[in-house]
C-alpha cells in the first residue's frame, strides 16, 4: 500500500471593514434589524447601477500588500450568474479575469511543542485574491424562509490559496495568521462568529511521490476554526480509505454537519461556465495608480511575525510573552505606547499587559473579556507603574494591588500610592540617614566612585536602601541624602 498524504487548498472569504457596501452608498453593519441596511441598488431595483467603494478596494490592495502580492495595474469586475434568492439580482458581482491580488505568500506558524515553545513557520503561497459582494441570508423555518439582506453587497475578499497545506493543523494556523496580520492592519476583524470570515476547502489525497493532483472534494461555507479543522481531517480519512479500497475519488461539493461530524454529498462539483461568467457591462476597469500602492505599502503596520522577532531580539521578551502581545495587535499598541513612556523595562511592562491586564479584563465581564477600547488604563500609566516598581518606590506585592485598582479607576500609579500611603517617605529622617550610612559603609567602592564625580553611581545605593524601608521611602529623598552623606 503506498503512503498517502493531504492536499489542501483554501478559498477564504473576509469581510472588508468599510462603512458602506462594495458598489453603493448604503451601510455595513452587524446584528441591525433585518433589511434595514439596504438600498435599491442593494436589492437591486431595475434601474439602479453600482459605483464602486473606493475603501473597499483600497483595503484589498493593502491586503495584498501584506501578503506580498502583486497589484495588477488594471482589474475588472465579472458577473457570475445564478439564481437563488440570497442574491436580488440573480447574479453576484466578483472578479474572474482580472482579479485585484495575484500571487504572495502567508507565514503560518504551526503549533509548537509546548505551549511555551515557538512551532515551526512555513510559508504558504497565494494564488490570487479577488473582490467580490457578499449575498443575503436565509433562515428556513417551518413552511417558510425568510431572507435578510444587510449583508447583501459587504465587500468580500475571497484569497485563494495554492494547494501547498498538508494537513488540518496548517489549515487552522493559516486562518489564525490570516486573522492576525488582517486585523492588525485594520483591514478585518475576521471574526467567524459575525460571518467575517469564512472557508471553503478543497481537499485531495494523493500517494506521496505522485506530482499531480487527485480529484478533490470543496467544502463550502465552514464557519468555525473547529469546523475547518474537523472536516478537513474527516475528509482525509474518508479519500483515504477510499484510495485504499481502489476507488476513485469523486470531484464534487460536500457539505461538513457538525452535529454528525461527518461530510455528505451534495453536488457533483459546478464548473466555471455553469455560471456563464461575462465582463460586467456597467463597471468600467479599474486604473489603480502606482503612487497609490507605494503610499499604501508605506502606511502598513509591520509584519505581525517581524514584530515578533523584534520583541524577542531587541527587548529580550520570551517567546510566550510575545506571543500573546505581539499576536493581538491592540495589546502591541498598548506594549508600544508604555515604551514611549518608559523603556527600561521591556519584560515588566509585557509581564503587566500579558498577565495582569489580560486577568482584569477577563475579570471585568461575564462573557468574553473586556474590549480595549473599554479599558481605563492608559498605556502611559501602566509605564509610570513600571518606573515605580524599578525605582523601588513601590514593592511587586502592593503594586499588583495598585494595578487592580489602576485598572478599575483608570487613575495614575502615583495617585493611587498617595491614597494608600505607598511610596512616600514614612520614616523620620534619623532612620534614612542610619539606612543610607548603612548602604554607604557596605559598597565603598561606588562611594568613591561617587567621590571622583561619577554621580550615577549613586545609583547602586538606593536599592538597598528602598528595600531597608519597605519601599516606603521617598526615591529622591533617599538619594539628595546619599549624596549630602557621601
Ligand atoms: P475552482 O474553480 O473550483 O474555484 P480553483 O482551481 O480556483 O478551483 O481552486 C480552488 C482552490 O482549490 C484553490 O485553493 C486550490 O489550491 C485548491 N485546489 C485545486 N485543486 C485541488 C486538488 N486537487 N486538491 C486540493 N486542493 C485543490
Ligand atoms: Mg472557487
Amino acid at each position: 500500500m503506498p503512503e498517502y498524504e493531504a492536499v489542501i487548498g483554501l478559498e477564504i472569504h473576509v469581510q472588508l471593514k468599510t462603512a458602506s457596501k462594495m458598489f453603493t452608498d448604503a451601510p455595513t453593519g452587524f446584528g441591525q434589524p433585518p433589511n434595514t441596511l439596504t438600498n435599491p441598488v442593494v436589492i437591486a431595483l431595475p434601474g439602479t447601477l453600482p459605483v464602486l467603494n473606493k475603501a473597499a478596494i483600497e483595503q484589498a490592495v493593502r491586503t495584498g500588500l501584506v501578503f506580498g502580492s502583486e497589484i495588477p495595474e488594471f482589474f475588472s469586475w465579472d458577473r457570475k450568474n445564478y439564481f437563488y434568492p440570497d442574491s436580488p439580482k440573480n447574479y453576484q458581482l466578483t472578479q474572474k479575469d482580472a482579479p485585484v491580488c495575484l500571487g504572495g505568500a502567508v507565514e503560518i506558524e504551526l503549533p509548537g511543542p509546548s505551549r511555551n515553545q515557538m512551532g515551526e513557520h512555513r510559508v504558504i503561497h497565494l494564488d490570487h485574491a479577488h473582490l467580490e459582494e457578499d449575498v443575503g441570508k436565509l433562515t428556513h423555518g417551518e413552511g417558510d424562509s425568510l431572507v435578510d439582506y444587510n449583508r447583501a453587497g459587504t465587500p468580500l475578499l475571497e484569497i485563494v490559496t495554492a494547494p501547498d497545506l498538508r494537513g488540518p493543523e496548517e489549515a487552522v494556523a493559516l486562518l489564525q495568521s490570516i486573522r492576525m496580520h488582517l486585523s492588525a492592519a485594520g483591514i478585518s476583524d475576521c471574526d467567524m462568529e459575525k460571518g467575517q470570515m469564512r472557508c471553503d476547502a478543497n481537499v485531495s489525497v494523493r500517494p506521496v511521490g505522485q506530482a499531480h493532483l487527485n480529484n478533490r472534494a470543496e467544502m463550502k461555507n465552514l464557519n468555525s476554526i473547529t469546523g475547518v479543522r474537523d472536516a478537513i481531517a474527516y475528509e482525509i480519512r474518508r479519500q483515504r480509505r477510499a484510495c485504499e479500497a481502489g476507488q476513485t475519488v469523486v470531484q464534487e461539493t460536500r457539505r461538513w454537519d457538525a452535529a454528525t461530524a461527518r461530510t455528505t454529498s451534495m453536488r457533483t462539483k459546478e464548473e466555471a461556465h455553469d455560471y456563464r461568467y461575462f465582463p460586467d457591462p456597467d463597471l468600467l476597469p479599474v486604473k489603480f495608480p502606482r503612487e497609490r500602492v507605494e503610499e499604501l505599502r508605506r502606511a502598513l503596520p509591520e509584519n505581525v511575525f517581524d514584530r515578533q522577532r523584534r520583541y524577542m531580539e531587541d527587548f529580550g521578551l520570551p517567546y510566550t510573552l510575545t506571543s500573546v502581545i505581539c499576536y493581538d495587535h491592540e495589546l502591541a499598541s498598548f506594549f508600544e505606547a508604555s515604551m514611549t513612556v518608559y523603556a527600561d523595562n521591556p519584560k515588566a511592562t509585557a509581564n503587566y499587559i500579558a498577565n495582569e491586564l489580560q486577568r482584569e479584563r477577563a475579570n471585568a465581564t461575564d462573557e468574553g473579556v473586556l474590549p480595549m477600547e473599554a479599558v481605563k488604563l492608559q498605556p502611559a500609566h501602566l509605564a509610570g507603574l513600571v518606573q515605580a516598581i524599578d525605582e523601588g518606590r513601590l514593592a511587586k506585592q502592593q503594586a499588583k494591588e495598585v494595578f487592580v485598582e489602576m485598572f478599575a479607576s483608570g487613575r495614575e500609579a502615583e495617585a493611587i500610592m498617595e491614597e494608600r500611603g505607598l511610596g512616600a517617605d514614612q520614616h523620620d529622617d534619623g532612620q534614612l540617614e542610619q539606612w543610607c550610612r548603612d548602604a554607604i559603609v557596605a559598597n565603598p567602592r561606588a562611594a568613591q566612585q561617587v567621590r571622583d564625580g561619577n554621580e550615577k553611581a549613586v545609583n547602586s545605593f538606593i536599592g538597598p536602601v528602598m528595600k531597608a524601608s519597605a519601599g516606603k521611602a521617598d526615591p529622591r529623598k533617599v538619594r539628595d541624602t546619599l549624596l549630602r552623606l557621601i
